[in-house]
Parts: C-alpha cells; sequence; structure tokens
C-alpha cells in the first residue's frame, strides 16, 4: 500500500527516538512491499524558534491530509518562561483539537524480562496485558470554569458535562478492541455520586447489547485504582471518562516502571491518528544518544494497526521489539549490563523486522 506519514519529532530526545521509528517503518515498508512518503514538520519548542508558534496553519494541513502523524515529545526549560499561549504543549492540544482526536489508547503490558523494573512485585505482574480507552475531549478539563466570592472567601467552578454522543462513540471503540482481544470491557465511572457517571452507565449497557461476544462489567473508579494495583492480570479493556483515565493511565505507566517502553494513540471520526510514546522530552538526557526508542517504536506498531490496517505488520513490529528486549539489546533505562544507543536499539529491531518470518 501508499502511506503518507507525518513525523514530528519535537524537542528534547523527540527527534532522536522518532528517526527509530522511521527506520522501523521503513524496514517494514521494505519487508512487506509498502511505499511509505515521510513528511518531516516541526512542532513544539522547535516550532516556535523557527516560526513563532508551536503549530502552523501547514503543519496542521499536513497532518490532516495524511494517513498517520507519529510524534516524538515537545516541550523543555528553554521554552518555560513564555506565555501560556506559545507554550510548546499548545501545539499538541491545537493538533489534537484540529485531527478531531477524541479517545487516547495506552496499552499497559509488562515484559517479563523486564518485571524486575516494576515497583511491584513480579507475580503481581504476571500477564499484565491491558488497554485503556481514556475519552479524550469532554468532561471537566473542558467544562466551563469560573470564580466568584462568597462570605467565606474565593469559590471555584469546573463544570463535568458529558453529552451522550461522546460516551457512546468512544465505548464503541472500546467493545470493537475487545472484540480483537480477550472479549472483556471494563468501564470505569463513578455512578455512586456523579450524575455524568450514571448516563455514562447506561450508554455502555446499551452499547453492549451489540457486542454479544463481550463482556461488560463496570467498576467503581476508586476500586479500580486498587484493583490495578492487586490485580492487573484481570482486566483487558479499560474504558472511561477525559479525568478519570489521565489519573489511571498514569498509574498503569507506573506498573511497566519504564516510560521509554510505553506507546499510545490518539484517535477520532477520521481516518488519521496521532501515534506517539508516552514518555516527554527528557531533556535531561537529550542529544546523548541514549534514549529508549521502544515507546516509539510500539507506537509504529499502533500506527501500523490502526491508522493503516496493517495487522501483520503491526505483528512483526512487535515481535521485533519482544525479540530485542529477550536478546538484551536495550537502553540504559533498562539495561542490567552494558547498555546500548537509541540507533543501535532501533537497528536491532529493524533488522528483528526484515529477518522475520512474516511477510
Ligand atoms: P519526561 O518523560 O520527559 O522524563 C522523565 C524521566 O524519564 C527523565 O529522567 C527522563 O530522562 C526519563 N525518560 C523519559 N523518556 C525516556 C526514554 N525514552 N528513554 C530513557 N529515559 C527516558 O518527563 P518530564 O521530565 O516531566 O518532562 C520533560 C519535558 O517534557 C517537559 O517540558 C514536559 O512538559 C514535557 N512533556 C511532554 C510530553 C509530550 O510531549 N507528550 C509528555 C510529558 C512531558
Amino acid at each position: 500500500m501508499k502511506a503518507t506519514i507525518v513525523l514530528l519529532g519535537g524537542d528534547g530526545i523527540g527527534p532522536e527516538v522518532v528517526a527509530q521509528g522511521k527506520r522501523v517503518l521503513d524496514a517494514v515498508a521494505a519487508k512487506f512491499g509498502h511505499t511509505f512518503t515521510f513528511v518531516p514538520e516541526l512542532i513544539g519548542g522547535a516550532a516556535l524558534d523557527a516560526h513563532g508558534v508551536p503549530l502552523t496553519d501547514s503543519t496542521l494541513v499536513s497532518c490532516k491530509e495524511a494517513n498517520a502523524v507519529l510524534l516524538g515529545a515537545v516541550g523543555g526549560p528553554k521554552w518555560d518562561a513564555l506565555p501560556g499561549h506559545l507554550r510548546p504543549e499548545k501545539g499538541l492540544l491545537a493538533l489534537r483539537k484540529g485531527l478531531g482526536l477524541w479517545a487516547n489508547l495506552r496499552p499497559v503490558k509488562v515484559h517479563p524480562l523486564l518485571a524486575d523494573k516494576s515497583p511491584l512485585r513480579p507475580e503481581r505482574l504476571e500477564n499484565v496485558d491491558l488497554v485503556f480507552v481514556r475519552e479524550l475531549t469532554g468532561g471537566v478539563y473542558f467544562g466551563e470554569k469560573k470564580r466568584d466570592q462568597t462570605e467565606r472567601g474565593a469559590r471555584a467552578f469546573d463544570a463535568l458535562t458529558y453529552e451522550e454522543y461522546e460516551i457512546e462513540r468512544v465505548v464503541r471503540l472500546a467493545f470493537r478492541l475487545a472484540e480483537a482481544r480477550r472479549g472483556k470491557v471494563t468501564s470505569v465511572d463513578k455512578a455512586n455520586v456523579l450524575e455524568t457517571s450514571r448516563l455514562w452507565r447506561e450508554v455502555a449497557s446499551r452499547v453492549a447489547k451489540d457486542h454479544p461476544a463481550v463482556t461488560l462489567e463496570h467498576q467503581l473508579v476508586d476500586s479500580c485504582a486498587m484493583r490495578l494495583l492487586t490485580h492487573a492480570a484481570s482486566f483487558d479493556v479499560i474504558v472511561t471518562e477525559n479525568m478519570f483515565g489521565d489519573i489511571l493511565t498514569d498509574e498503569g505507566a507506573a506498573l511497566v516502571g519504564s516510560l521509554g517502553m510505553m506507546p499510545s494513540a490518539s484517535l477520532g471520526d477520521g481516518r488519521v491518528g496521532l501515534f506517539e510514546p508516552i514518555h516527554g522530552s527528557a531533556p535531561d538526557i537529550a542529544g546523548k544518544g541514549i534514549a529508549n526508542p521502544l515507546g516509539t517504536i510500539l507506537s509504529v506498531a499502533m500506527l501500523l494497526k490502526h491508522s493503516l490496517g496493517l495487522v501483520a505488520e503491526a505483528e512483526a513490529v512487535e515481535a521485533a521489539v519482544d525479540a530485542t528486549v529477550r536478546a538484551g539489546i536495550l537502553t540504559g533505562d533498562l539495561a542490567s549490563a552494558t547498555p546500548k544507543s537509541t540507533i543501535a536499539v532501533g537497528a536491532d529491531v529493524s533488522s528483528r523486522v526484515v529477518s522475520s518470518s512474516k511477510g
């Protein structure tokens, strides 16, 4: 197939890890006979330095016209003192909004060889393989905000609203994912106290009727937070609203123990998805060639699956990452013996894709 992929390296280690993501995409193209056209663009601090804004209109147009966007990370101390509208992360928010991305997917899979990197005991991590589906554009983060004064002092409001269609589309996505996985959706809410959560629960129960092969369970967010630490392997797909998802996905990231290993995808109605590692621009290690590229490379696997529909190719990339980890070709954040460079890890995964039996 032919596909156009925008590469947004961004700041700090972003360009270093995205270069390895591209290397793996080149390997997939060579192995499976695809033609990928890459369009490098700037975002975040890099775009501020070059154009005075964190995302230019022409970059947004490039992204809208592409099949998918691969992003590194944005931000860094150089731009910390700038006013709010000129912060690097505003570029990322504008991109998500411009592409209409309303769902964020974050898989949490603990590699058995890396279980000792987690703060949890290894036996608690056996068979953990779940994916969070977080609603991304609604809820309290986007509700009306205001302040007033009472006789006792200041009072602040943040409105939490959800419309039925916003809930339904993200819950449907979760069910479709579960159908291709282990067939279980956990819908997380706070229905004992929140009206938005009661609506969420009603919609999830209704959507479940269209997916008889999938089991739906409802869980309160507080007990879900606990169950993630005690029985994470019992989850398959967890779907939840924006703020609960924000908090629970960070808890999920802590289970894995390495920020550098974790991918994410943001999806919407359109065909263009945004794929990025969950880590930031890591200014402390930028330019040293030691950043872990595996979170970006696993984001490439998600890009192949979700935006290009190339499932066998995605599985080949995941298998190659698994083999690289088993071979101990790891950057310093994971290596117990001699750490390898960002480029060495990317090159190892790429060569395993090329020599894989698939294709
Ligand atoms: P960070 O994720 O950049 O770094 C946290 C720690 O993890 C650092 O010690 C870093 O060296 C390490 N780390 C992160 N990614 C790594 C990798 N791939 N390989 C090896 N080690 C890795 O978080 P932070 O320090 O809080 O933020 C730094 C900058 O990144 C800030 O400007 C922040 O706003 C920005 N940020 C951007 C995003 C994004 O672009 N989506 C997300 C989070 C933070």
